[in-house]
């Protein structure tokens, strides 16, 4: 079913007439030589009958013009139809997919499978399948009237022809390969206008337009390099076609042009075995043609199925668990990325609990695997079976909607939609009021920025938008999070853009909000953890200490280090 077959067999009903209409089309065509055949006959007898023969051409015609139509409309329209079927299927699979997946995949190359590939399997379904079944019908039934008329004539006149399909063939691949070359030295010209374009700050700041400048010049040589590689195939197409039919033609004046002389044709077989032979010629250059598209859409749909075929690593289980509570137990637990199997693992034998409504904070220097942690927690990235548990049950046993819905995360650089401020608060919940946004917002601390933008709350973000500052972004996430009343809170170092002063009003509100919640509030900065009812420290993905803000200071561990640092880091800002 995954097959190009496949898709067309889903529509067959539309291939089917699209087949039909191109029969009718095919076959009017046929008929016309023979209706020329016929008028001149006629006239070297000294009859009339060019007004009925001119009449039956129009009348073909005019058949020609409807079935024509008709066969792009079902051809045309079911390709469209399968890339349609085929993009919403790539895009939903996208959607399953979990961050692993695009951990591990360039957006840029899913990109390319969601056009170029789509584009190539659109081709080969309707321009190649059209393109294809048009010889099928024309060749043997041109062949069969030409062997009809004079059999000997015909062998000689085709001769040339499958020159022609080989031909069109090897061709293909040469300008299929020059193509690509054109295209990829197209994204990179691409590229590199979207990359100045972008950093032209830091390319101004930096005096670097001339270096900048002479890079693009060469990229853009190398795309007219390529270019004029393709133009030079091309340039040989026509003209070698053009040889191969002239070649045709000859032999028929000569050869046929003698069997209308002493007799053994006449004057009209010459004529309508000329028109057949034109009428070859098509053909034979489709058939190569035809080949090549479906190469190519077989190629495609194989790359797009083999991301079809990607599993999501983060799975519904089969007999999903509701959650009862809100502790949480995180026995031995080990993390590596994946793809990072031979690496130091990201955390190592991490040992918690986190009792029902605390707070527990979790700090460390970067790289100490707070991030993962965070990560973990609401299965963002799968833990290994047993290592995390709600309420006593693995994680992973839970429905994975009804846990989700249960646990709110504010990850560490929280992703804003093209979309009004109130619907990017809204995400987790289109229905909710006006009411419910504007307190989520107030709790967060970004109520009154929001109030201050002349559109409020219907203030578009994003590229189009108003830029809002890293912790503006930072408290609309925080927001969206509050919106859906979770009762567990993972927090990865929501406040880190905020200042210090901002900061401790803003954990003034959420504190009252954490009461009665699970909460896990990450912090590269100890003011944001310190007040917490319990603190650890992580490094190098293990608990180095853990305890209250006082006994770890006490301690004179690595707690200690990062708040002196921190501290003399403040004093120096104040100055
Ligand atoms: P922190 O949040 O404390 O700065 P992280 O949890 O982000 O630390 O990182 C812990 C380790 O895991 C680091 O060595 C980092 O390079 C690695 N890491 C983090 N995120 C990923 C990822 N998405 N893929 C692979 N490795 C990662
Ligand atoms: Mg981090």
């Amino acid at each position: 079913m995954d097959g190009l077959s496949g898709w067309l067999w889903r529509y067959r009903g539309r291939v089917f007439l699209g087949f039909l209409a191109l029969l009718v089309v095919d076959g009017a065509g046929m008929v016309v030589p023979l209706v020329v055949r016929g008028v001149i006959d006629r006239l070297t007898l000294g009859e009339s009958g060019v007004l009925e023969g001119g009449l039956t051409i129009l009348g073909l015609a005019i058949v020609v013009m409807v079935f024509r139509f008709l066969w792009r409309y079902f051809f045309i329209g079911t390709a469209r139809r399968i890339e349609r079927d085929l993009r919403a299927t790539l895009y939903d699979h996208f959607l399953t997919l979990s961050p692993s997946f695009y951990n591990e995949h360039k957006t840029g190359d899913l990109m390319a499978h969601a056009t170029n590939d789509l584009d190539a399997v659109s081709r080969a379904c309707g321009f190649g399948v059209l393109t294809l079944a048009d010889p099928l019908f024309m060749i043997p039934v041109a062949l069969g009237i030409m062997l009809s008329i004079d059999p000997r004539l015909t062998l000689y006149a085709i001769v040339p022809l499958p020159a022609l399909t080989v031909f069109i063939l090897g061709f293909g691949r040469v300008i299929h390969h020059r193509f690509e070359a054109v295209q990829a030295s197209f994204s990179m010209v691409m590229e590199k206008v979207r990359e100045n374009v972008a950093g032209i700050r830091v390319v101004k700041s930096y005096v670097q337009e001339t270096g900048t400048e002479g890079d693009f010049e060469r990229s853009n040589q190398d795309l007219v390099d390529r270019n004029m590689a393709l133009v030079r195939v091309w340039g040989l197409f026509h003209p070698l076609i053009t040889l191969v039919s002239g070649t045709c033609l000859a032999i028929i004046l000569w050869i046929g042009g003698r069997a209308v002389i002493v007799g053994s044709i006449s004057l009209g077989d010459f004529v309508a075995f000329n028109q057949y032979l034109s009428l070859l010629i098509w053909p034979m250059i489709a058939v190569g043609q035809a080949v090549n598209i479906l190469q190519r859409g077989r190629a495609s749909l194989q790359r797009i199925n083999r991301l079809l075929a990607e599993k999501a690593e983060v799975v519904e289980p089969s007999a999903p668990r509701r959650p009862a509570g809100t502790r949480l137990e995180l026995c031995e637990l080990t993390f590596r990325y994946p793809g990072k199997d031979g690496q130091r693992p990201a955390l190592s034998g991490i040992n918690l609990t986190i009792e029902a409504g605390e707070t527990l904070g979790v700090t460390g220097l970067t790289g100490s695997g707070k991030s993962t942690l965070a990560r973990l927690i609401p299965r963002i990235f799968d833990p290994p079976p047993g290592s995390i548990r709600l309420a006593g049950v693995d994680v992973r046993d839970l429905s994975l909607s009804a846990y989700r819905r249960l646990v709110g995360y504010v990850p560490q650089d929280p992703f804003l939609f093209s979309a009004t401020i109130g619907e990017n608060i809204a995400f987790g919940d289109p229905e909710a009021g006006p009411e419910a946004i504007e307190e989520a917002a107030r709790q967060a601390g970004i109520h009154d920025e929001i109030a201050a933008f002349p559109e409020g709350y219907e203030t578009r973000v994003g590229e189009r938008g108003v830029s809002l500052s890293g912790g503006q972004k930072q408290r609309l996430a925080i927001a969206r999070a509050l919106l859906l009343d979770p009762k567990i809170l993972i927090f990865d170092d929501p406040l880190s853009a905020v200042d210090a002063e901002r900061e401790e009003f803003i954990l003034g509100n959420l504190r009252s909000f954490f009461r009665g919640r699970t909460v896990l509030l990450i912090a590269h900065r100890i003011s944001t953890v310190m007040h917490a009812d319990r603190i650890i420290v992580l490094d190098h993905g293990r608990i180095a200490e853990s305890g209250q803000h006082e006994e770890l200071l006490a301690a004179q561990g690595v707690y200690h280090r990062l708040w002196r640092l921190q501290q003399a880091e403040q004093q120096v800002n104040e100055w």
